[in-house]
């Protein structure tokens, strides 16, 4: 294709307040546009990238023995009722309610489709003859994302291809689960992306088995912890460590109260106090989530001072969902202000008190005196409050901290490290079979739930993932797979006769072979092109020059590097081809 029949429109612009390099690189390279915060035009040369990435990954879901389907857009309310996501997901859910004719009823523009796949599913899969089955689509998604952020890779309205199986045993899920694990390994290695899995939590979608696959870049919103020998990788909201080791042992000394006016922060007590954070208890008072005619229940929580509460963790051990107390409860609950809470004495005004395992161990710590402007020293857990009886227990509440040691037993450290979610495969269970009735009868005629397996992929973050891992000062470097041309060809000086006939011809047989090829033939300085080229990034550059041909033939180089040789014009075809051919067999054959 010639560059003056296409709609390439780079720019030196960066947009405001951009601090991802891809989202820098995707506007001024033309692939982007923001029509409002969150909402992007995709430009002729974006979308040639993001179809290759949709390209592969129907490829491999197809090779996987996944279906293909299309689910709306528009999708009825009260399908989110039946399953009360309505409330789960109130923030996220865009909603349309015109409040005429039949619109009337309230519509929800999707999310995430697991009801409405729930609902095909319980229309037609009845009998465990047709089990297992693995359902996908590729589609647009709409949410209510609070902080649309860094170009593409968080947005209001974006690209999913999310996949739904069904399964009359929990075998058959597995089985299913580790084909898509694989499948997302496949696709993932085939855009070129540098992936790792990770262990997650499932969130919202429900379900208690799950992995998210990342691209570990400082550009990403993401904590994983990885250890050091690469053993161990989760989420920061999943992720353990191994315990620590106890402090060293001090004889009890006795409670003494001390006049901390205006420090309720950790930093600020510690100053008063000439304490270590580490030897502060955290005392955090939560209310359980409760209907507005039933009394919330208070639940206490404990962490050292030095670390911070993991709430994944802390619903867990409380079985249920928490928020943090308003001021007015923990005043009621403390007798104190808030930031001057501490455990002794709570358990008579609360329902419940958790405690993390690291606390357990602390000897003569300090911690709030539930009175304004006081703090006390030598608190001792089992004396000054209960380690044990029917309303304590104790837990791994915190989040892992950056050298803290791998669980896997084998001292391996752990790095916390900043990230990018590509892609999330759940095993969802009967979560939405159970709450929206979708049944199959066994074989023995009795009906039973659907088990459930959930996978999604975002193909525009995929996009914007592949820049942040490949790129320069100038610009993009893209993989082979997944570049919107493959080859670009320069011709220097276009009204050089010679050379533009010479630039034509290389560009043709490219095109014969099934080159993905553009020829810059504007009229523009070479300098100005050059530029462009390392701003667009192709991953291979033809450059023909009068220069070059009086040296014997055109230039052959690979955006990033610097080596320029000089090719004889059917022998740099003939290179190009096969260079061309083999990086992409080597992404296809990549894991
Ligand atoms: P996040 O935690 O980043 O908000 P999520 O866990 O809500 O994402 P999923 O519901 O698991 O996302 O969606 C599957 C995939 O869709 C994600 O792995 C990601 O690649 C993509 N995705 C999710 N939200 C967005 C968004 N707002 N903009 C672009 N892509 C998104
Ligand atoms: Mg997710």
């Amino acid at each position: 294709m010639r560059w003056k029949d296409t709609f390439i429109v780079t720019s030196k612009e960066t947009p405001k307040d951009a601090t991802a390099a891809s989202h820098v690189l995707m506007v001024r390279a033309g692939l982007i546009r923001q029509l409002a915060a969150g909402i992007y035009t995709y430009l002729p040369l974006g979308l040639r990238a993001l179809e290759k990435v949709e390209n592969i990954i129907r490829a491999e879901m197809n090779r996987a023995s996944a279906v293909e389907l299309r689910m709306p857009c528009l999708t009825p309310t009260s399908l989110w009722e039946e399953t009360g996501r309505t409330d789960a997901m109130k923030d996220i859910l865009l909603r349309i309610d015109a409040g005429v004719g039949d619109w009337a009823a309230g519509l929800v523009l999707g999310p995430t489709h697991e009801e409405i796949i729930t609902d095909v599913a319980r229309a037609y899969l009845k009998s465990y003859k047709q089990l297992p089955c693995n359902l996908y689509q590729i589609q647009l998604k709409f949410r209510g994302e609070a902080r649309p952020k860094s170009g593409v890779l968080r947005t209001r309205e974006f690209l999913m291809k999310d996949a739904y199986s069904f399964h009359d045993s929990w075998e058959t899920l597995d089985t299913e689960y580790q084909n898509m694990y694989d499948t997302y390994c496949r696709i993932f290695a085939r855009c070129g992306l540098p992936y790792t899995a990770v262990q997650a939590e499932s969130g919202a979608m429900g379900g208690d088995v799950s992995h998210e696959f990342m691209v570990l870049t400082d550009a990403g919103e993401d904590l994983v912890a990885i250890s050091d020998d690469f053993q161990y990788a989760a989420n920061l909201e999943r992720a353990e460590a191994a315990e620590l080791p106890a402090p060293p042992d001090e004889p009890p000394a006795e409670i003494q109260e001390v006049h901390t006016p205006g420090a309720g922060k950790v930093e600020d007590v510690c100053g008063v106090l000439g304490t270590e954070p580490r030897q502060m208890i955290k005392t955090l008072i939560y209310t359980t989530v409760a209907d507005e005619n039933e009394k919330p229940a208070r639940v206490v929580a404990l962490v050292r001072g030095d670390h911070e509460i993991n709430e994944f963790k802390l619903a867990k051990a409380a079985g249920q969902a928490l928020e943090l107390a308003d001021a007015q409860t923990i005043e009621e609950v403390t007798g104190a202000a808030v930031g001057f809470a501490g455990p002794q004495g709570l358990i008579d005004r609360t329902d419940k008190l958790i405690v993390d395992r690291e606390v357990v161990k602390m000897k003569n710590a300090a911690t709030g005196a539930n009175k304004t402007d006081y703090h006390v020293t030598g608190v001792n857990p089992g004396r000054d409050f209960p380690l044990d009886g029917e309303k304590v227990s104790v837990a791994d509440l915190r989040n892992v901290v950056d050298g803290d040691t791998a669980p896997t037993g084998n001292g391996s450290p752990l790095r916390l490290r900043k990230a990018i979610e590509v892609g999330h495969v759940f095993k969802l269970g009967t979560k939405y079979s159970d709450s929206m009735g979708a049944t199959y009868l066994d074989k023995n005629g009795k009906a039973q739930p659907l088990i459930m397996g959930c996978y999604g992929i975002g193909l525009n973050r995929i996009m914007a993932a592949a820049i942040e891992g490949s790129h320069d000062e100038q610009g993009i470097i893209w993989p082979m797979s997944i570049a919107p041309f493959e080859v670009l060809v320069i011709a220097l000086d276009p009204r050089d006769d010679t050379a533009m006939r010479t630039a034509q011809e290389i560009h043709d047989k490219l095109e014969q072979a099934g080159v993905e090829v553009l020829l810059d033939d504007r009229d523009e300085r070479a300098g100005f092109k050059f530029k462009d080229a390392d701003l667009i990034g192709i991953p291979l550059r033809v450059v023909v020059g009068k220069k070059s041909l009086a040296g014997g033939g055109v230039e052959v180089t690979e955006r990033g590097k610097n080596d320029k040789p000089i090719v004889a014009v059917d022998a740099a075809i003939a290179q190009v081809i096969e260079r061309v051919r083999s990086e992409k067999a080597r992404l296809l054959a990549a894991k």
